[in-house]
């Protein structure tokens, strides 16, 4: 008797130190304390038929065994977090309804910005991306602005070192893309770009898409040809386009891109300052020191290019006033795309 004990003691103590999971701890309450056919229970039970002067010291035996192994149970339960042993068996209840994972979509500045890239695949342009953190030879000297050109300053630069930076603009993809190929090119990029600036309309990242095209006899003409059917196609009406001189280093002539406004239709309203017109973009013909620095005959080969800021759309095309609304993670704001 005294020897089955301390064999009992000892294999439960062995058993228990393997379990894993409340599976097993379950099964192992039901083979050593199980009130029907546990072994220690089965042990207690013959405490019965022993001698009368023995019983006293086996009893208290048995019973300094079965504590020390009902404490180790329920420590070793506790760890596993598991639930009442008693309730073991119906611990999970497989017709509860499942967890509701909420699924998300994408952000509206994503939304629009594959819209623009979609018009603008439909036209015949390829879609190409580049690295956010650029060299001042892509960003700047390769599109016609030399150190200290006066053009710095309207880029509000974050340098990484002297020599590196954040982009500025998506317009290094021109002269990456056309010193790896040769005319004919039609070229979209699309990304982020940063500058040091935030206000109501202004925030330190946000995205443009550059496109550009080169070819032989390309002319104004088709530029404008291009950007009328893009604004048809974005906001889903023939607003009327107007293109104001401008100056942009990399481009000549220049010309900023105003649609008629989106929500007085040209009378005047407070989004347009009362002028009926809407900026929402910059292009022009590449200038012929853009095409020579990438090795491009400029009297045999021209071209067009624009950049249009996609949170700008995005505003105009939902009526949105505050840029930020964008960056501030609101999902009252967001669910509404
Ligand atoms: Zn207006």
């Amino acid at each position: 008797m005294e020897n089955e004990l301390l064999r009992l003691k000892q294999e439960a103590g062995e058993a228990l130190e393997n379990v894993k999971d409340a599976a097993a701890l379950e099964a192992f309450r039901i083979q050593f304390l199980g009130r029907k056919g546990g072994l220690l229970t089965g042990v207690m039970r013959q405490l019965k038929s022993v001698a009368a002067e023995e019983r006293p010291r086996l009893g208290q035996l048995a019973n300094d065994i079965k504590q020390a192994v009902e404490q180790r149970f329920e420590e070793i339960k506790a760890q596993l977090g598991a639930s009442s042993p008693k309730a073991g068996s119906g611990a999970t209840d497989y017709s509860l309804p499942g967890r509701f994972l909420p699924f998300g979509k994408l952000h509206p500045v994503t939304q629009v910005m594959e819209e623009i890239c979609s018009i603008f695949e439909g036209l015949g342009f390829a879609v190409a991306e580049g690295p956010d953190v650029e060299t001042d030879y892509y960003n700047f000297e390769a599109l016609n602005i030399p150190p200290h050109h006066p053009a710095r300053d309207m880029h509000d630069t974050f340098y990484v070192t002297d020599s590196i930076l954040l982009r500025t603009h998506t317009s290094p993809m021109q002269a990456r893309i056309m010193e790896k190929h040769d005319p004919p090119l039609r070229y979209i990029a699309p990304g982020k770009v940063y500058r040091c600036d935030s206000d109501i309309t202004h925030t330190p990242m946000f995205h443009q898409v550059e496109g550009f095209l080169v070819d032989k006899d390309v002319s104004f003409a088709d530029l404008k040809g291009v950007l009328t059917s893009f604004t048809h196609k974005m906001f889903e009406r023939e607003l009327a386009l107007r293109f104001r001189p401008s100056f942009f280093p990399f481009t000549e002539p220049s010309a900023e891109v105003d649609i008629a406004c989106v929500i007085c239709g040209g009378s005047g309203c407070r989004v347009c300052k009362r002028t009926g017109w809407l900026e929402i973009l910059g292009s022009g013909l590449i200038d012929p020191e853009v095409l020579k620095m990438v090795g491009y005959d400029p009297d045999v080969y021209s071209g067009f290019a624009f950049g249009l800021g996609v949170e700008r759309i995005a505003m105009l095309k939902y009526g949105i006033d505050d840029i930020r609304l964008y960056y501030e993670n609101d999902l009252r704001f967001l669910s509404q795309f």
